[in-house]
């Protein structure tokens, strides 16, 4: 049917390169690098005045009563941490397919980190969380992975009905909706990264937002020198013995030259997401039926959305295709397209040694679990399944240019199709991929 594939000497599916907008992102205009400028020229890098109008308007834009900028995810995450009061042996849920900032900062605290099970879109399965509660518990991070909205009815039931906390980590889905309300407006308090390669881009940023004065003033004390006084420290007697030293003994400040980006970014973010979600859900439509691979995304007619559809990936059922490892359908597909589709996703955050092994305080004892009285890591075991859920990364679009679109899923749908011409030598290894970063791809 001439349809060989490209990894064995046929046509690729995308012949030539795709205007540079396809994928180009963040959008900048000429109005960013004017205000960039300013910033620049005027030595406006480490006031706080840009910065309040950024939280300001998130906060808005949010629908929260407060935000405040850090310097990047990590550390918004850290002070999110500190405002619920995370401590010396308590335990904290967090899913394992994620990145490990959502939680490796636990053991600054003292706190261990629990591992949930993901269920079939990568998302914490809440079926998985009363396993991993214990008279210790103290809060859940969500993670919105892959933009996908955590299933937030019944984690927020277990939630309350446990008395837990709940943070929302929300760096890859800003502005994402779960029916219909806003995700990070579900937890108790939210914070996200808003660095160069997320969907709100913003140079190296950080945001928290919350409706709680007395969360919001201890996550401001944390890291916010500056801030740590009465003008902002009005709730919360126990901060003001503490005022202008941060409570971290961290900076966590905004370089405004990064607040004045995502001043720009958030006066156009919701339409050009708009456009992102019409573009990737035109690409997962006209694959469809396709065995083997299947839509990492919501039905939006429920309320609920992927956001900027940060880090796009699809599920992949090697069953379906006679067992083909999804590093070798990657292989086949980057040969079609050029490149773009690697397998894997974040490693399972259990399986890394930071996690089973290191000795932060030097005590002889693994930090995750060295104020705990069990051993956490004994239950990462029965993370295990998750292991097998395998993706792989599909073109992020910006702009909705069917034909190009086209072409791309076309790629997609050739090397599934065709899937026999990889297996006719034979199945080479079973390596399913994944990564940690600041590694190759595989
Ligand atoms: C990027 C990211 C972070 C960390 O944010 P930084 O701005 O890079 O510090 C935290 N959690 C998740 C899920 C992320 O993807």
């Amino acid at each position: 049917m001439g349809n060989k594939l490209a990894i064995n000497g046929g046509p690729k599916a995308v012949a030539g390169n795709p205007p540079e907008s396809l994928f180009k992102w963040p959008i900048l205009t000429e109005e960013d690098e004017a205000a960039a400028l300013d910033v620049i020229r005027n030595n406006r890098f480490s006031g706080i005045d840009i910065t309040e109008q950024l939280q300001r308007e998130f906060a808005e834009w949010q629908g929260r009563k407060y935000a405040i900028a850090y310097c990047n995810g990590t550390m918004s995450l850290t002070s999110a941490m500190f405002a619920i009061g995370l401590g010396m042996g308590d335990e904290i849920i967090c899913t394992t397919k994620t990145y490990w900032a959502s939680i490796s900062q636990a053991i600054n605290f003292g706190a261990t980190a629990v591992f949930c099970n993901i269920d079939d879109m990568l998302s914490m399965d809440p079926n998985d969380i009363e396993r991993c509660i214990t008279p210790k518990t103290k809060a859940i991070m969500v993670v919105h992975y892959f933009g996908y909205p955590a299933d937030m009815d019944p984690i927020m039931e277990i939630a309350r009905r446990r008395n837990l906390y709940v943070i929302e980590d929300v760096s890859h889905a800003q502005g994402g909706l779960y029916k219909g309300k806003k995700l990070g407006t579900f937890g108790d308090i939210a914070a996200m990264s808003l660095m160069s390669g997320k969907s709100f881009a913003a140079g190296e940023l950080g945001m928290l937002v919350t409706d709680d004065r007395r969360l919001y003033e201890r996550a401001m004390a944390f890291a916010h020198y500056e801030r740590n006084n009465a003008t902002y420290i009005t709730d919360s007697p126990e901060l003001k013995d503490y005022f202008h030293i941060p409570l971290g003994g961290v900076k966590g400040r905004a370089n405004q030259l990064c607040s004045v980006l995502a001043r720009g970014q958030l006066k156009y973010y919701d339409e050009r997401c708009a456009e992102i979600r019409r573009a990737m859900n035109y690409f997962w439509d006209l694959l469809e039926g396709v065995p083997g691979i299947r839509a990492i995304r919501v039905d939006e007619s429920t309320g609920s959305n992927m956001a900027g559809w940060y880090a796009p990936h699809g599920t992949y059922h090697p069953e379906e295709l006679h067992g083909l490892p999804v590093n070798r359908f990657c292989e086949a597909v980057r040969a079609e397209i050029g490149g773009i589709c690697w397998p894997g996703g974040n490693y399972c955050l259990h399986t890394h040694k930071f996690f089973q092994t290191f000795d932060l305080y030097n005590i002889g004892k693994p930090s995750r679990i060295a104020f705990s009285d069990r051993d956490a890591r004994a239950d990462d075991a029965l993370c295990r399944p998750s292991e097998e859920k395998y993706c792989y990364s599909i073109p992020w679009f910006k702009h909705y240019m069917p034909e190009w679109i086209e072409r791309y899923a076309e790629g997609f749908r050739k090397v599934a199709e065709n899937h026999g011409e990889l297996i006719e030598g034979g199945i080479d290894g079973s390596k399913q991929g994944g990564r940690w970063y600041g590694t190759t791809n595989e």
